[in-house]
């Protein structure tokens, strides 16, 4: 008989591209059934996954009732939690904390958390505003300490992220304002396409990837190759500028404004993964991952 597993998140980037990889691999949809949640079965995203042949289940994780609902009959479960829906870190960590409740209570075999560094953790206090991180380590550490069988898959800097943060200058050069030096390292990811890719190696590699952490990135690039790839892909010009915090802060809106400041100055020092090299994870993979140039030659964003 088939596996359940169950997926968080099916409507968005990361639970929507598990969904499509796990589709899309013959082994592991013959061994697994696909359940989506949304919390909205009507929305014509859900709809899509339905007429794929996944069973889509209404369930709200701030719901915990609803949550036993979703995870009936589940051995695994893909969860991942949006901090910026609510931007309220407590939020997300009840959200996750209710998922691994039931995911405990209902027998979970492998519980698959999208998950971050605590950045007031790996700085011991100099950064100490970043809670979209810190909530999600919290949640870890939560699942760690609750025993269910789980893996961290822990998605790097999107590669989207970029469409909104280039923005044409006064010379029409595509053009990128941080508070960061040019030996910063971005671990880049097409979190669409590539997700899926991750999961269903962990999936794969279930036994020896419990209590692990994968880390979701094709590869690390500093802003310089960033541009540079990005124009080679487009055939665009474009400039970087490394700009003081309280110009950075400026540009953005206030609730987020000292969030993403702190975000950026942990991916320069010590890095957005501490320090640590892809290796390990590219080693579980099959597929080859997009890489920053494919992505920004395909991007509809950077051709307008
Ligand atoms: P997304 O595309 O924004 O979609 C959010 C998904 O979460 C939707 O499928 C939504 O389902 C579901 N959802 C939200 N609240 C829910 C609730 N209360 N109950 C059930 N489902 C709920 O999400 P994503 O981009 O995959 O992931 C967002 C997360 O990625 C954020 O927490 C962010 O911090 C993290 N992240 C971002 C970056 C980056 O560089 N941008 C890097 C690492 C991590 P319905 O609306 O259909 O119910």
């Amino acid at each position: 008989m088939s596996k359940l597993i169950t997926v968080f998140g099916a409507t968005g980037n990361q639970g929507g591209s598990v969904i499509t990889q796990l589709l899309s691999d013959s082994q592991i949809s013959k061994e697994f059934k696909i359940r989506g949640i949304t919390r909205d079965t009507s929305k014509p995203a859900a709809q899509e996954l339905a007429k794929k042949g996944v069973e889509i289940v209404a369930a709200d994780m701030n719901s915990k009732e609803s949550i036993q609902a979703a995870l009936k009959d589940s051995h695994t479960v893909f969860l991942v939690t949006n901090y910026w829906e609510s931007a309220n870190a407590e939020i997300e960590i009840t959200q996750g904390q209710n998922v691994a409740d039931v995911a405990k209570e209902v027998g979970v075999q492998h519980l698959i958390f999208s998950s971050l560094l605590n950045v007031t953790k790996t700085t011991n206090g100099r950064l100490t505003n970043v809670p979209h991180f810190d909530g999600k380590a919290d949640v870890e550490q939560y699942i760690r300490d609750s025993g269910i069988p789980a893996t961290f898959y822990l998605p790097g800097y999107f590669m989207s992220n970029l469409e909104m943060a280039l923005q044409p200058g006064q010379d029409g050069a595509l053009t990128w304002a941080l508070p960061v030096g040019k030996d910063a390292k971005f671990p880049l990811i097409d979190i669409k396409a590539d997700t899926g890719k991750f999961v269903k190696a962990i999936i794969r590699n279930r036994s020896s990837l419990l209590g692990a952490r994968v880390l979701g990135a094709q590869g690390y690039y500093t802003p310089n190759e960033i541009l540079d790839q990005l124009s080679k892909a487009t055939g665009k010009k474009t400039q970087y500028f490394q700009i003081d915090e309280k110009t950075y802060k400026s540009y953005l809106p206030e609730f987020m404004a000292q969030e993403m400041l702190e975000n950026h100055l942990f991916i320069e020092n010590p890095g957005y993964y501490g320090g640590e090299t892809l290796d390990k994870s590219h080693n579980i993979l099959e597929e080859k991952l997009v890489s920053w140039k494919e992505y920004a030659g395909s991007s509809a964003a950077f051709k307008a």
